[in-house]
C-alpha cells in the first residue's frame, strides 16, 4: 500500500556552483512518487572519479555543469514511499540504487544495451538529480534490495564495483591469464579484486601514488601467485611488465587511471591477440594509442561505458566474500561536510580511496 506522504516542501542537498564551490542548500523536495517510482531517503554515497571530474573541470566530455547541479550517482538508500504499482518494495527497506535511467525504447535498449542509451538520464549528471541530497525519486526497477548483512556504504560501493564487473566481462578474462591494471583508483582495484576471482593468474599494477601502491599490497596480496606492483615515475612500466612476462606482454590489460600516457602503456604491453579495456576517463577527453603497435598485434580494444545489468552479481559478490568492498571505504563524512570529502579525494591526502558521504542515518 501506497504511504501517504507527509514531507516539508524543502530538503537539504550539496550543490556544485563553479568550480571547486560545492554550497549546501535548500531545494524543493521531491515530492510523492509517481506510478511505478519510489521516493528515497539517501542513505550513503560514494564521491567518484567522474564526480570530480565536475568539481575540478566544470564538464565531462561535453556534459556541462548547471549551477547549482546536484552529484552522486553512487548510492545506497531506504525506500520512503512507493508509488501506484510498484511491487517488491517496502517501505524502509535499504537498497543499492542504479543510477541509469534508460529510456527503454531506442535501439541500443532493445537490444540489450542499455549503458548505452543516448536518452539516458543519469543521477548526479546535468539531466537529473544526484544523491547528495536528502531525498531523491527514482524508477522502481532501478533499486536492488540489500540483504541484511550488506551495510549502507557497501550498498554504495556496489556501483563501482558494477563498472569493475563490467569491465571483466568485456575483458573475458580466462582462468591462469596475466593481466595488467593500470592505476588502482577504486575502479582498478576492484577491477584488479575481480580478475583474481575469475581465476587471473599473475596480475601486475601501476599506480604512481604510494599510499595507493601499500593500498593494492594489502588489498590484492594473499596468493602464491605475484601481485606485482610498480611505480611508473620511477621505472618504464612497458619495460618493466614486458621483462616480468619474458618478452611477452599480457593477456589483458586494463586502463583505470585515465590518464595521457596509459592507453599507450596499455597496447605496449599486450601480447599480440590480446584484449585492452579502457575504463579511466581522461581530462582532455583524448586518447592516444600508437597505431602500428595495436594494428601489428591485432589487438581488441573494448572502452566502458559505465555497466549494465550488474546489480545481482555485485551483491552475490559482496555475500560470497570474492570481493572486500568495504575495506575500499577509507572515510565517512556527514552531508554538511561533503566539502571536505571533495578536498580529501581532490588532493589524494590521508590515504583516501572512497570517501563515502552518509546522508541520513538509519
Ligand atoms: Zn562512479
Ligand atoms: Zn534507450
Amino acid at each position: 500500500m501506497p504511504r501517504a506522504l507527509e514531507h516539508p516542501p524543502t530538503m537539504r542537498a550539496v550543490g556544485l556552483f563553479g568550480l571547486r564551490d560545492l554550497r549546501m542548500i535548500e531545494v524543493a523536495h521531491p515530492g510523492a512518487p509517481g506510478p511505478g517510482e519510489v521516493l528515497l531517503r539517501v542513505a550513503a554515497v560514494g564521491i567518484c572519479g567522474s564526480d570530480h571530474h565536475y568539481y575540478n573541470e566544470g564538464s565531462i566530455g561535453g556534459a556541462i555543469v548547471g549551477e547549482g547541479m546536484i552529484m552522486g550517482h553512487e548510492f545506497s538508500a531506504w525506500v520512503e514511499a512507493v508509488g501506484d504499482g510498484v511491487k517488491g518494495l517496502g517501505i524502509d527497506q535499504l537498497v543499492a540504487v542504479d543510477p541509469e535511467i534508460p529510456c527503454g525504447t531506442c535501439e541500443s535498449c532493445v537490444h540489450g544495451h542499455p549503458n548505452l542509451c543516448p536518452a539516458n538520464l543519469f543521477c548526479g549528471s546535468p539531466n537529473y538529480q544526484g544523491s547528495l541530497a536528502q531525498y531523491i525519486r527514482m524508477p522502481a526497477g532501478n533499486c536492488f534490495i540489500l540483504p541484511e548483512e550488506v551495510t549502507p556504504a557497501e550498498g554504495a560501493l556496489l556501483e563501482p564495483l558494477g563498472v569493475a564487473i563490467h569491465a571483466v566481462d568485456l575483458a573475458k578474462v580466462k582462468v591462469g591469464e596475466t593481466v595488467a591494471v593500470l592505476g588502482v583508483g577504486s575502479i582498478g582495484l576492484l577491477t584488479a579484486a575481480l580478475s583474481r576471482a575469475s581465476g587471473a593468474g599473475a596480475i601486475y599494477v601501476s599506480e604512481p601514488l604510494a599510499y595507493r601502491r601499500d593500498f593494492a599490497v594489502r588489498y590484492l596480496g594473499g596468493s602464491r601467485l605475484p601481485t606485482e606492483v610498480f611505480n611508473p615515475l620511477s621505472q618504464s612500466i612497458v619495460a618493466t611488465i614486458l621483462e616480468a612476462t619474458h618478452g611477452r606482454g599480457v593477456d589483458v590489460a586494463f586502463e583505470a587511471a585515465g590518464a595521457s600516457c596509459t592507453p599507450d602503456q596499455a597496447a605496449q604491453i599486450t601480447r599480440p591477440g590480446g584484449r585492452i579495456v579502457v575504463v579511466g576517463i581522461p581530462s582532455d577527453d583524448t586518447m592516444r594509442m600508437t597505431a602500428s603497435v595495436v594494428r601489428r598485434k591485432g589487438l581488441t580494444i573494448r572502452l566502458v561505458r559505465r555497466m549494465k545489468h550488474t546489480y545481482p552479481r555485485a551483491i552475490q559478490l559482496v555475500l560470497s566474500g570474492a570481493v572486500d568492498v568495504a575495506a575500499l571505504a577509507t572515510h565517512v563524512f556527514p552531508l554538511e561536510n561533503t566539502g571536505r570529502a571533495f578536498e580529501v579525494v581532490d588532493r589524494r591526502s590521508d590515504g583516501v580511496i572512497k570517501a563515502i558521504v552518509q546522508v541520513n542515518e538509519a
